[in-house]
């Protein structure tokens, strides 16, 4: 079966075809690398990791370029309000990116280039538009004429007139139109990110950097071009009208965009309140965490950023992780294993098949999400149960790993040690909660002495008050046990 892309070009999901057979050359904006990024920065890099190894898993070998944009007017105002020089301050920030990359457990991508490393392609790339009639010199840069570049507006659906419409207040005479954007900027003085060029020291613009580092690594026409949203205009508009007018042929055959991240209106406590950064949400919360909540939803929404969205998610992980911790100390008990039940083999496959076919369709992640909660529920009535496990209670646990190990490691997810994460999870649970580890000792102690004293209203009492705390008691041959209820 195809995989269907939306494709913000023909706002239609089209099936997907390579310009070559067997091979995806995907272009991704990325950063600007003059702070920390924000959470919101990383929607992209979760949800384009999974595009990569979807698409992988669907026997395409993948070309992935991920850019740093290391060369803007943004890191040039924080190099001076720091009094560093702007190399400083975009090789610091690429670090940063990285740890958090690291973090996330994305898998890296097939290059990374900056833009101070294709200064003479970006030369180039201008030098050629010049030659076409496409650009032309001002006082203050070299700008991309919109007007001769036909096709202008096709991705955003703007026109040029309604868009001079709107820049008619602040005309400037410096360019032909107030369209026209500038390809190369001349250095002011003060500035140190300057390179010589034919038409004089200066640096290039935002747009005409990802058009070069595109073609100098996949070439004039690619398959993928991804970024958020809000990129649509003027970004990638810009970029169609320099590739297009450059090459004369297509630039990019499906143009992807990942919705923002909604930070919602209610009031956010300590946790939240601060933590803007992805550093600052790995320290508080952890990459698990975050990209379960990304993937949650379907890359085309709205995602509601917020603590009681974060709180389902602690949720869901920790049955997911209480699951997958069950099923392990089943394993442990090393017996000897019956055969798979045809049943739970068959809703392995169901879910599987679901899986495919949501990926398949544009990138589905909840419906891909609502599949593992089916094989969560199969597993859990098959073996949460009181009493010794059996080996066909074994025989589940290991498929039910197996199945969880694969189909979560192309979500980049449920790869954590089990019991140790959702420790982690529980604990986050009850810190809501108010509650320590050693209080609920402490009660559930207290219960089992009342029992063996017989004074079973008592001990029902303090299994009431544990339920009411959110708190589960289970007693099993082995002992009694207790375990935070996930259920929100
Ligand atoms: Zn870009």
């Amino acid at each position: 079966m195809a995989i269907k892309i939306h494709n913000t070009m023909s706002g239609k999901k089209e099936d997907f075809i390579p310009l070559e057979p067997g091979k995806v050359k995907m272009y991704v904006c990325g950063p600007t690398v003059y702070d920390l990024l924000h959470v919101g920065n990383f929607r992209g890099p979760v949800f384009f990791n999974l595009v990569r190894n979807w698409l992988e898993k669907s026997d395409y070998e993948v070309n992935y370029v991920y850019n740093y944009t290391d060369v803007d007017d943004k890191i040039l105002n924080r190099a001076a309000e720091e009094g560093v020089s702007s190399k400083e301050i975009s090789e610091k920030y690429i670090q940063e990116f990285e740890k958090d990359f690291k973090t996330l457990g994305l898998r890296p991508h097939t290059h990374n280039p900056k833009v101070t490393e294709h200064m003479a392609n970006i030369i180039r790339f201008i030098e050629e538009l010049e030659q076409k009639e496409l650009a032309y010199k001002a006082e203050d840069g070299v700008y991309f004429d919109v007007k001769k570049f036909k096709d202008y507006g096709k991705l955003s659906n703007k026109n040029i007139e309604d868009l001079q419409a709107g820049y008619r207040i602040e005309q400037d005479l410096n360019k032909k139109s107030s369209v026209d954007f500038a390809l190369w900027k001349f250095a002011k003085p003060g500035e140190d990110a300057a390179w010589d060029s034919p038409w004089g020291k200066g640096r290039p613009g935002w747009h005409i950097e990802c058009s070069t580092m595109s073609r100098a690594i996949l070439g004039d026409s690619i398959d993928i071009h991804g970024g958020g949203l809000d990129l649509v205009f003027p970004h990638h508009e810009n970029e169609i009208a320099q590739s297009e007018g450059c090459s004369g042929s297509q630039y990019v055959k499906y143009w992807m965009h990942n919705n923002m991240l909604n930070f919602g209106d209610q009031k956010m406590s300590k946790s939240l309140g601060n933590i803007k950064s992805m550093h600052d949400f790995n320290n508080e919360y952890d990459a698990e965490i975050y990209k379960f909540l990304i993937l949650s939803a379907h890359y085309r929404s709205v995602l509601d950023f917020t603590e009681t969205q974060i709180n389902r998610t602690i949720h869901s992980l920790a049955k997911f992780y209480s699951a997958l911790a069950l099923a392990k100390d089943i394993m442990s008990k090393g017996m000897d294993l019956t055969p798979v039940p045809d049943s739970f083999q068959a809703a392995l496959e169901h879910a599987e098949a679901g899986i495919q076919e949501a990926l398949n369709d544009d990138f589905n992640t909840p419906e891909v999400m609502a599949r593992f909660y089916e094989v969560l529920k199969v597993f859990n009535q098959a073996c949460r149960k009181p009493g010794k496990p059996t080996s066909q209670m074994g025989a589940i646990a290991e498929s039910f790993l197996a199945w969880m190990k694969t189909q979560g490691e192309l979500m980049s997810l449920f790869q954590q040690e089990p019991e140790e994460y959702l420790l982690s999870l529980d604990n986050r649970i009850l810190q809501q909660k108010g509650l320590q580890r050693k209080d609920i000792d402490v009660l559930v102690e207290q219960r089992l002495r009342a029992r063996a004293d017989k004074n079973f209203e008592q001990a029902d009492q303090i299994r009431d008050q544990l339920k009411e705390m959110g708190i589960q008691v289970q007693d099993t041959t082995e002992g009694t046990t207790w375990e935070v209820d996930k259920s929100l």
